[in-house]
């Protein structure tokens, strides 16, 4: 049987409850054999934005918070191509590495809106099933042109920026983020005095 490997792309400055629930429920009810959270290098949409956390930081965050998940993995193909993060280049290089599989691209709701922005995204739904997931707080369409997947996830509206502000000032991170994810930022240094 040929694999089916889910791509969850994002930049998981920090990764949340809201990324492990989708990830693992998508992975659920399409019974994939693995969903790799992929960590983007150069999230080039919101480079001018926001100073992003250094990738190797949040690869990091990310591997602490799939270690005890069963199917769940974290991906460093986009920060060991380096430059901008393309997920056309990145569906081409996992098809590569493993011949034969179905390939999914899982995205939340803001994400799949705004999916005719992305390069060469008629490349991206060639190459992969659309799947997305709906986001509290997110009321917008979805690009007609293409088929979307809607798995049914619990909506939790909780957000890496929301939690980046509660870093900020002091609020409880309390099972919004996970404990290993909690000790690494903590090892770390990271999101001290963050925007
Ligand atoms: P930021 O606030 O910094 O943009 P974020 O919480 O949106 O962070 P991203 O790394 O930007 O996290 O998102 C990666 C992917 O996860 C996107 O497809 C996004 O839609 C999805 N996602 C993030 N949070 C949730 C959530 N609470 N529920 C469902 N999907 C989510
Ligand atoms: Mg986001």
């Amino acid at each position: 049987m040929p694999a089916r490997i889910g791509l969850f792309g994002g930049t998981f400055d920090p990764p949340h409850v809201g990324h492990l629930v989708t990830a693992v429920n998508v992975r659920h009810a399409l019974q994939l054999d693995v969903v790799v959270l992929m960590v983007a290098n150069v999230p080039w949409q919101k480079e001018s934005s926001r100073r992003i956390t250094p990738a190797e930081d949040r690869f990091a965050l990310v591997q602490a918070a799939v270690a005890d998940v069963p199917g769940l993995a974290a991906g460093r193909t986009e920060i060991d191509l380096g430059g901008p993060s393309y997920t056309v280049d990145t569906l081409a290089i996992l098809a590569d590495e493993n011949p034969g599989a179905e390939l999914f691209t899982i995205v939340g709701f803001d994400a799949a809106a705004g999916f005719t922005t992305w390069e060469r995204y008629n490349d991206v739904a060639a190459r992969s099933s659309l799947v997305v997931v709906d986001r509290p707080g997110v009321s917008a369409t979805l690009p007609e042109q293409f088929q979307w997947h809607h798995v049914e996830v619990p909506h939790l509206d909780v957000s890496s920026t929301d939690l980046r502000s509660r870093f900020s000032d002091g609020r409880p991170l309390d099972y919004l983020i996970t404990e290993p994810v909690l000790a690494v930022i903590r090892e770390r240094g990271l999101y001290v005095g963050a925007q």
